[in-house]
């Protein structure tokens, strides 16, 4: 990796609890970082072979049901920067603004949009008081258009920047709901004005019924790091993304369909160890891979509990009260339902991320399959006048000639550039454990 001794020394470290684990120890969920010795459900693990009782504290065991819904915990981060409580300094440039009562994440009222037949709405909303090099934003939304993946554009004129910052979020709707996401750039532009801050809040599309509350300007921390993503459990995950990531000495999370392991295109159980004692970890992508937003409460939670216990059970501790729902398709009654296994479930969306999450049920992060998007994001994260601090790559299939994975030539390009730039690699669960410490 890069100068840094951090990441051999993690490598190393997880590698040994990987071994450890598949050994048959107990309680391993989070073997380092955890240093208040308190986790979600304050559980104590049984010293299963040393008879001597041991002084310090134990680590948490992974329990099938935690405690606490982590979306309440986190929801103050960063400060209110517009409670749309009042919008007088907002100004409409395309479609109708009004204050809405009728709906309102949080306080009475919430920013009503409306496109009028033409399919756009853009407001304009003042910035200052904001070192814009290093906030990011929040902001929850709720649309009443179900269906369809949308892309809201948040684009902030940042003259301390430099540049124009282009955040996103992506996200399939299936029941309208309350949801906050965390934004990240996606990309940056020429400035529009040289010493005037401020934000655009746009979509363009099919016609929208948008309300918008709780925007927060959060602090973006100063060391990038980078986390790389399997779903599906594939078996060229195994063949070849593996060998690759070995030798760039790169870890990764796999989320696993808990229900096809051992069929003929996914990992075997013998290669998940193998891939674990090697430092990778294991978190649920649920049992059978259904479309988690579409299906009934009671498919939901058994598809979400039957898929952590299977972890559980097989001995994948270290990662598991993470889910990322299938084809990204979650409401509010998927994340209510996940709060009682999960304390950090994720979709997909179209930028970086930043590490100060707000919506822990709801974590944004970035398909990898375009490698040259890929490295431009990489690049992003680097730039230390960007205001973001975190990239999440994720991907399924690494295979030849295919139009929407990416081949094992352009994944070993990406894998070689994030070693090339000294880029932190870590595993998932550790940016899920820092919102916990
Ligand atoms: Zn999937």
């Amino acid at each position: 990796m890069n100068g840094s001794q951090r990441p051999m020394t993690k490598r190393a470290f997880l590698a040994a609890a990987g071994a450890a684990c598949a050994a048959g120890c107990l309680g391993s969920a989070e073997p380092e970082d955890d240093e208040s010795g308190a986790d979600e459900n304050g559980a104590e693990t049984e010293p299963e072979r040393d008879p001597e009782p041991d002084p310090g504290p134990e680590p948490p065991e992974a329990t099938l049901f935690i405690d606490g819904d982590p979306r309440e915990e986190f929801w103050d981060r960063g400060e209110s920067w517009q409670d749309c409580e009042h919008l007088d300094d907002w100004e409409l440039l395309a479609g109708s603004l009004e204050a809405s009562t009728e709906r309102a994440y949080r306080g009475s009222r919430s920013a009503h949009l409306t496109s009028a037949g033409d399919g756009e709405v853009r407001v304009r909303i003042p910035l200052s008081g904001y070192d814009l090099t290093e906030t990011s934003f929040s902001l929850a939304m709720y649309i009443e258009s179900p269906g369809n993946h949308y892309s809201p554009s948040f684009d902030v004129n940042a003259p301390d920047c430099g540049r124009k910052l282009h955040f996103r979020t992506r996200h399939k709707i299936d029941e309208p709901g309350w949801i906050r996401y965390d934004l990240g750039v996606s990309h940056t532009s020429s400035l529009a004005s040289a010493d005037e801050a401020y934000a655009t809040i746009s979509w363009a599309g099919d016609d929208v019924d948008w309300y918008l509350d709780d925007l927060r300007a959060v602090p973006v921390e100063r060391e990038p790091k980078l986390f790389v993503q399997f779903d599906d459990s594939l078996r060229s995950t195994y063949d070849t993304a593996f060998p690759i990531m070995e030798e760039y000495d790169v870890p990764a999370t796999v989320y696993t369909i808990t229900g096809r392991v051992g069929n003929s295109r996914s990992l075997t159980l013998a290669q998940m160890e193998e891939m674990q004692e090697a430092g990778w970890e294991f978190a649920s992508h649920t049992h059978t891979h259904r479309r988690t937003g579409e299906l009934s409460l009671d498919e939901q939670r058994a598809e979400l509990e039957e898929s952590k216990r299977w972890l559980l059970d097989h001995g994948f501790e270290r990662a598991t009260s993470m889910i990322a729902y299938p084809f990204g398709s979650f409401t509010t009654d998927t994340m209510d339902i996940a709060a009682d296994y999960y304390d950090f479930g994720t979709h997909g969306q179209r930028g970086s991320m930043n590490r100060t999450i707000s919506s822990p049920l709801s974590v944004n992060r970035h398909p990898g399959d375009n490698p040259e998007r890929a490295m431009a994001l990489i690049d992003l994260l680097l730039d230390d006048r960007i205001p973001t601090d975190t990239l999440v790559l994720y991907y399924h299939d690494v295979v030849e000639d295919h139009d929407v994975w990416i081949d094992p030539e352009g994944f070993e390009r990406t894998m070689a550039y994030i070693d090339e730039v000294g880029a932190d690699c870590l595993l998932t669960s550790e940016l899920r454990n820092q919102q916990y410490e």
